[in-house]
């Protein structure tokens, strides 16, 4: 519904998630700003892939290349050549269209979606390109990268030699990345300057279709972990002439997005091309000694790429709802697994006198040494509950007279509503468990 979609947004923008970028100017198309609530949202959902790549898997470790990287890199990687859309505009209203988006009937009349006549089409490079030092002739052109792939794959040997991995391995990577899209929408969903959350893995030529196969159910399975619905995730193989230049295999995972089904992350088989490449074009032998068997060989990689910031307009619209929960009652609320929710804990004294608020605070400082907190003391408490549903907090405990005397808190579940009593001594453990599943 693409109703939804613009609740989501004015949420995010209502609740402190996502701001459109610089919008004291009037904005930047498709450019935005993490708030207060998105910035915590987007960095747990980073960890929540970090350490699903790295501290759960064997033989995975981690990399943080530069943004800018010597313009060969891209040279040998091919996006100089061809990282290109082809673009149109419609010669009446100026609108911008990606050709490959027209229907086959546009493109054979030359109309665009609004009726009107199209402008002949025109390669487009997607690179955003900036000079290093003064002086902005060409000699001193760099890019913006495009992906952060290439970052690792020049840094294959470097890893190599300096953290005793051994093949089958990988490096992982989150970072920013750029592309000049044509066109940019669906809020955060294509926006010009995006996150990714890279795996790159290594592995011997002629096993790469079984470890292909092997990542591709892994990363179903974060999803199914992060607690994505199922019914909202398929597989969408590329066929032969959507494959990259680089690529022997590709499947997207897509999500059911509002707007419909889309690409989330993409999994890639890209052969020995890019150590290939790198070796030609800076003249050095890129290869892997293989110690056992004295073999020497140019790894195939199996790359699962996804967008983190485009993962959280995922986890935005898979926890979105909007929940009857009485007779004209409809409460507003995002499930987030518990893990990325950006607080994890509401803390509200039931009232403010007779000491209760100085309890809350005691508990919520107590807590904060573990979880992300937010105190709450204004308003009915049923108001401060649904406060919390909208932001996606999982659990809210609250401080009452039965707490100054025996030491007991209400603790209120997000998802069911409900609400138990929990002793202050079994909270922290409670909280944990719960947060953990
Ligand atoms: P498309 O063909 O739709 O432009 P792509 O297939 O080129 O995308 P990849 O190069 O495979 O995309 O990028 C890997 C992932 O990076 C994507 O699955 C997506 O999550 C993310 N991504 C790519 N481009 C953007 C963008 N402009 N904005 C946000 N995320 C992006």
């Amino acid at each position: 519904d693409p109703k939804t979609m613009e609740k989501i947004v004015s949420l995010c923008k209502r609740r402190g998630f996502i701001f459109p970028s610089s919008e004291i100017y009037g904005g930047l198309a498709s450019a935005w700003d993490y708030g207060p609530l998105g910035v915590e949202l987007k960095n747990r959902l980073q960890r929540f892939w970090w350490r699903e790549m790295t501290q759960l898997h064997d033989n995975i470790v981690g990399l943080d290349a530069a943004i800018l990287m010597h313009p060969t890199v891209w040279k040998a990687s091919g996006h100089v050549d061809s990282f290109s859309d082809t673009m149109v505009e419609d010669t009446v209203t100026n609108e911008r269209y990606r050709w490959d988006h027209l229907t086959d009937e546009q493109r054979e009349t030359k109309t665009s979606p609004k009726g009107n006549p199209l402008s002949e089409p025109r390669e487009f490079n997607l690179m955003f390109k900036t000079h290093l030092g003064p002086a902005s002739d060409s000699g001193s052109t760099v890019y913006l990268r495009p992906e952060t792939a290439q970052g690792i794959y020049v840094n294959f040997k470097n890893v190599v030699q300096t953290s005793r991995v051994k093949i089958p391995f990988g490096i992982a990577q989150v970072g920013k990345a750029f592309r000049n899209e044509i066109v940019t929408k669906n809020f955060i969903f294509r926006t010009v300057e995006f996150e990714q959350m890279e795996m790159q893995y290594f592995v011997k030529p002629g096993e790469d279709d079984r470890w292909f196969e092997f990542w591709k159910a892994e990363r179903l399975k974060y999803y199914e972990k992060l607690g994505i619905r199922q019914d909202h995730l398929r597989f969408e193989e590329h066929g032969p002439d959507e494959l990259a230049h680089y690529a022997k295999a590709a499947f997207d995972i897509q999500y059911l997005f509002p707007f419909g089904w889309q690409e989330l992350e993409g999994i890639h088989n890209r052969t020995d091309f890019d150590l290939a490449r790198h070796s030609e074009f800076c003249g050095k032998e890129i290869n892997y000694l293989d110690e056992e068997t004295k073999e020497r060989y140019i790894p195939y990689i199996v790359e699962t790429s996804a967008g983190l910031t485009r993962s959280v307009l995922m986890v935005l619209s898979d926890a979105y709802e909007e929940e009857e929960v009485g007779e004209n009652d409809v409460r507003t609320v995002l499930r987030f697994h518990p893990m990325i929710a950006p607080v994890q804990v509401g803390v509200f004294p039931l009232v403010k006198k007779d000491g209760l608020a100085e309890k809350a605070r005691e508990i919520e400082m107590a807590l904060r040494e573990d979880f992300s907190t937010f105190y709450d003391q204004s308003g009915a408490i049923g108001r401060r509950y649904r406060r919390q549903d909208e932001i996606g907090t999982p659990f809210c405990v609250t401080i009452d007279y039965e707490t100054m005397e025996q030491g007991t808190v209400t603790l209120r579940h997000r998802d069911s509503m409900e609400q138990e009593r929990v002793s202050l001594g079994e909270l922290g453990q409670r909280l944990r468990e719960a947060i953990k599943s």
